[in-house]
């Protein structure tokens, strides 16, 4: 056990790690953040910040000597240099969480041994890869970078095997995946403690607009929820395989056969920052608690429901009207510049 009054390591400085940092200090604990730019969000809300890079093995260290243990918000850390962490603070979530969650070929390898439903799927490495996949799993379909990919970057919808042929094809890892019908997308979002016990919140709704979340409503509709037992089944199986410790999350697209897998994530997500104001416990209180093996927070509605809109871009200049009604919780991440598609803040509204 972690007890409060010690220090949180954060690796990544985004509005997760700021968040998180928010929660951490209810509980009387201390943040250090570690993130390679120079003035990250999340240290505006920490005790501590060092600037080092990733990979940078012996900064590494020196930061989790100072730590009662260490977690991320950041996916795409690299995997290697964090073996120069666990000497020093316990590690949460696992390591093999970031390996399976930052490759698309192994997330959905991992999902499919585990019984999931996922898209039909190729790994593609080249023009040739490419017209094999397509032949096997037809148009239309997505293209996809294998790693480094978030909210729809690295992505292109081929429509037809011509237009799959005319793309000039980026050198890194792809992923080709058929084109899944879906009715709509949902995401379950799980809290493991180290004693292997989970809870889940209840699954939003997400709307996306041009590849970014732009709306979790929760509760989601009948035929969404009518689906959210089977994925939590796939979730669980997810956490247990990886022995997890922490807040994962798992999106989903709801289809006319069930819950098809999209892809994971092993940290706090945006389709949880409702909790903060509409679940008895928010997500990013309850990965404290669980990374400190205090006991877990109730996850149930503090409301009959709630929406959640992303601020993107311009959005977060209408923070004065939003404040006008005083019904909206506004949350704005400090960031400096506005940049179009740039995750700013999000508004919560409770349905009493
Ligand atoms: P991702 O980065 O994989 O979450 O993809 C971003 C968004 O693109 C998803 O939320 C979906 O709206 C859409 N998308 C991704 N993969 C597929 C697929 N195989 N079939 C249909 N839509 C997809």
């Amino acid at each position: 056990m972690i007890p409060p009054g010690e220090t949180i390591g954060i690796l990544g400085g985004g509005q997760l790690g700021r968040m998180i940092a928010l929660a951490a200090a209810q509980l009387g604990y201390r943040c250090h953040i570690y993130a390679p730019e120079g003035d990250p969000i999340a240290a505006d809300v920490a005790a501590q910040f060092t600037q080092g890079a990733f990979d940078d093995t012996a900064a590494l260290a020196a930061f989790a000597a100072n730590c009662g243990v260490v977690t991320y918000e950041f996916e795409n850390v690299p995997v290697a240099p964090l073996a120069a962490i666990t000497p020093h603070a316990p590690l949460y979530p696992p390591a093999r969480a970031l390996e399976v969650a930052q490759d698309r070929v192994n997330e959905k390898r991992f999902v499919d041994a585990l019984g999931g439903r996922t898209a039909p799927w190729q790994a593609v490495d080249s023009e040739a890869d490419l017209a094999a996949a397509m032949a096997a799993i037809g148009t239309p379909g997505i293209l996809k970078t294998r790693r480094d990919g978030y909210d729809g970057k690295g992505q292109w919808r081929i429509m037809t095997a011509e237009q799959g042929q005319a793309l000039d094809l980026p050198d890194v890892p792809l992923i080709y995946e058929g084109f899944v019908d879906f009715f709509g997308e949902f995401s379950v979002i799980l809290v493991r403690g180290g004693d292997g016990a989970i809870a889940f919140w209840d699954s939003a709704h997400n709307h996306h607009v041009d590849g970014i979340l732009a709306r979790s409503t929760v509760p989601a509709p009948a035929a969404i929820a009518a689906q959210v037992a089977a994925a939590r089944v796939l979730a669980g199986k997810v956490a247990d395989a990886l022995d997890y410790v922490g807040v994962l999350t798992l999106e989903f697209f709801a289809t006319d056969h069930g819950p098809v897998f999209n892809e994971m994530a092993p940290r706090v997500h945006n389709s949880g920052h409702w909790t903060i104001e509409g679940a008895l416990t928010s997500q990013f209180e309850n990965h404290v608690r669980a990374i400190c093996g205090l006991p877990l927070g109730a996850t149930a509605l503090a409301a009959r429901g709630t929406v959640m809109d992303n601020l993107i871009g311009d959005a977060a200049h209408d923070w004065a009207t939003i404040l006008s009604d005083p019904a909206n919780h506004l949350h704005l991440y400090g960031k400096a510049a506005v940049l179009p598609g740039r995750k700013m803040g999000h508004v919560t509204r409770l349905i009493l």
